[in-house]
């Protein structure tokens, strides 16, 4: 029987951990695609096209598309965007921006969910910083998904990893969540929180995590269109995201890269080979 904390949450067989594993790996190819064709002179429009053909291509649907009515396939968020950025013909991506882009796909009824944040060209080093900063957080943040531990334990190793790396700030608007038959699921997973509170992790549950850090200022508001989510005093910021299982044997890191290979190894985290 389901332990009471628990309740709501939908928990998945090592079974069906494989499905979202599948679908995981359509987002993963749509992000390394999607990301090798980020350079100066392109528009998010073309890389949501990008990330579509390769969805598609997988026989999965991109979840974002038609989601209450967005109209990517990914969000494509730059600069001052945190996240939400609508993909757009007009928005056109210069050297030196830095874009984070995230993606969604549904294969077999299973969910994955993922984001990348990029430089375009170069990238200038205060920038690589703080994506650097973001991406480390989510790792720390992925490394407390294990039984046992708690909600409040990611939080606080996202937000502790950030305060942490000098000045950047940690949005608290948006946070992770659950994920399996539906995109956005219980439970709602702050950036921040208390070592040893909040609800229990069990085996079986599948989250996905995702910080947003900041230059400078954490608040971010939205714009008239809607969706895309800025920072209230125009700086630049970072967004990751991976969808990860809860395992006995520790996280499975289901949205993995190629290019996270050496990472999740670094981390000590086993995977299992599929
Ligand atoms: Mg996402
Ligand atoms: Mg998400």
């Amino acid at each position: 029987m389901r332990r009471k904390e628990n309740r709501g949450v939908q928990i998945k067989t090592p079974e069906q951990i494989a499905k979202m594993r599948a679908a995981g790996q359509v987002v993963a190819r749509a992000l390394d695609n999607v990301g090798a064709a980020v350079r100066p002179g392109v528009s998010t429009l073309e890389l949501d096209a990008v990330a579509e053909k390769t969805i598609r291509d997988a026989g999965a649907v991109p979840s974002f598309k038609g989601y209450h009515g967005f109209t990517g396939s990914i969000c494509a968020s730059v600069n001052e965007e945190v996240v939400h950025g609508i993909p757009s013909a007009e928005r056109v991506l210069a050297e030196g921006d830095i874009i984070s882009i995230d993606c969604g796909a549904i294969l077999d009824g299973w969910h994955g969910d993922s984001a990348i944040t990029v430089a375009v060209g170069e990238g200038r080093s205060e920038d690589l910083r703080m994506m650097q900063t973001c991406e480390e957080s989510m790792w720390r943040g992925i490394a407390e998904l294990r039984p046992g531990r708690r909600l409040g334990d990611i939080g606080h190793a996202i937000d502790d990893h950030i305060s942490r790396n000098g000045g950047y700030g940690n949005v608290r608007e948006y946070g992770g969540h659950g994920i399996g038959t539906e995109m956005h699921m219980e439970p709602h997973v702050l950036n921040y929180g208390k070592p040893g509170k909040g609800m229990k992790l069990v085996e079986g549950m599948c989250l996905a995590i995702e910080p947003m850090t900041t230059m400078n200022d954490p608040d971010v508001r939205q714009l008239d269109d809607g969706w895309t989510v800025v920072t209230r005093d125009g700086g630049r910021a970072a967004h990751f995201e991976h969808t990860v299982a809860v395992t006995a044997d520790g996280p499975i890191v289901l949205t993995a890269r190629e290019s996270d290979r050496a990472k999740i190894a670094d981390m000590g985290f086993v995977q299992p080979t599929w």
